[in-house]
């Protein structure tokens, strides 16, 4: 007997852990996983494109 039902989720998964997103913590799945993906936008994890360099500016002096 070969059933096998592929139950497909209604929104995207989890980007953290992959698990179904939860309606009221989309897209994530728990506020644990919430607070994961923040963190690693705090901490530069996630490249951001088309950016000025803070560091690298000239100096105006003069
Ligand atoms: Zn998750």
């Amino acid at each position: 007997m070969a059933d096998e039902v592929v139950r497909r989720a209604p929104s995207r998964p989890c980007p953290v852990c992959g698990k179904p997103a939860a309606a009221a913590l989309r897209p994530f799945c728990s506020e644990r996983c919430r607070q994961v993906d923040l963190g690693r936008w705090l901490a530069g994890d996630y490249a951001i494109p088309a950016g000025p360099d803070p560091d690298g500016g000239e100096p105006d002096q003069g």
